[in-house]
């Protein structure tokens, strides 16, 4: 190979490995991940979705945007350390004591937080967590509306993910959740455990799947009241 050939095959590596990888900095922030919380993991798997695993592993199939509504990171983090749901009465029949997390949590500014490692299961999504990573975003209230930096890190991170986990077909709205209802997907047990959701808003999630769209994510299923 002469020189130039060489320079340029070079350079054409160098410009496909800069196409592959998403630059993306995560600060890691460790919620509390104990025997106990895995032990609360796996009874949700077993009860919820009758899954009797021995690991509180997920493959990844769909990643589903939130958003907090509480305010700031930190109260963000104070509200899914504790292993255990605050106010869990254990005697309740049927009632998991897993408490709520997310495998990520966007502030603000658009800071990236990894709460826990990336394929564990979190509790966000009724009917979906053994298959989905929950990306939550600080606030989404009236007065504080998700801001144009985190719908950049949404972007980034739904990206990095995508190309870290083929396996993730799907980019939904945590309001989306319940059109997967008839989809093989969901495994809740309960029929009548759902919550109503509106998080984030439709505008929100479209932009991150306008950002997104060169990876095809799969459309997501229409709700059963638009049939
Ligand atoms: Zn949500």
């Amino acid at each position: 190979m002469n020189k130039n050939l060489l320079l340029l095959f070079l350079l054409i590596v160098t410009f496909n490995t800069c196409l592959s990888q998403t630059p993306i900095t995560i600060i890691d922030k460790a919620v509390v991940f104990d025997e106990h919380r895995k032990e609360l993991t796996l009874e949700y798997k077993r009860e919820r979705y009758h899954l009797h695993e021995d690991s509180v592993e997920i493959v990844p199939k769909m990643i589903v945007l939130h958003w907090t509504v509480i305010p700031t990171f930190e109260k963000t983090f104070d509200a899914f350390n504790s292993p255990e749901l605050p106010n869990w009465r254990p005697e309740l029949e049927g009632v998991s004591g897993l408490n709520v997390s997310s495998q990520f949590v966007v502030d603000r500014d658009g800071t990236i937080y990894r709460l826990m490692p990336e394929t564990y299961m979190a509790r966000h999504t009724i009917g979906l967590n053994h298959c989905a990573i929950g990306i939550e975003n600080v606030g989404g209230t009236k007065e504080l509306p998700l801001t144009e930096a985190q719908q950049q890190s949404n972007i980034q991170l739904v990206s990095y993910l995508k190309e870290k986990y083929p396996t993730i077909d799907y980019l939904i709205g945590h309001y989306q959740y319940t059109n997967f209802e008839d989809h093989p997907l969901w495994l809740e047990v309960n029929d009548a455990y759902r919550t109503v959701k509106d998080d984030p808003d439709e505008a929100f999630l479209e932009s991150v799947k306008a950002g997104t769209k060169q990876y095809n994510f799969k459309p997501t299923p229409f709700a059963k009241d638009a049939h």
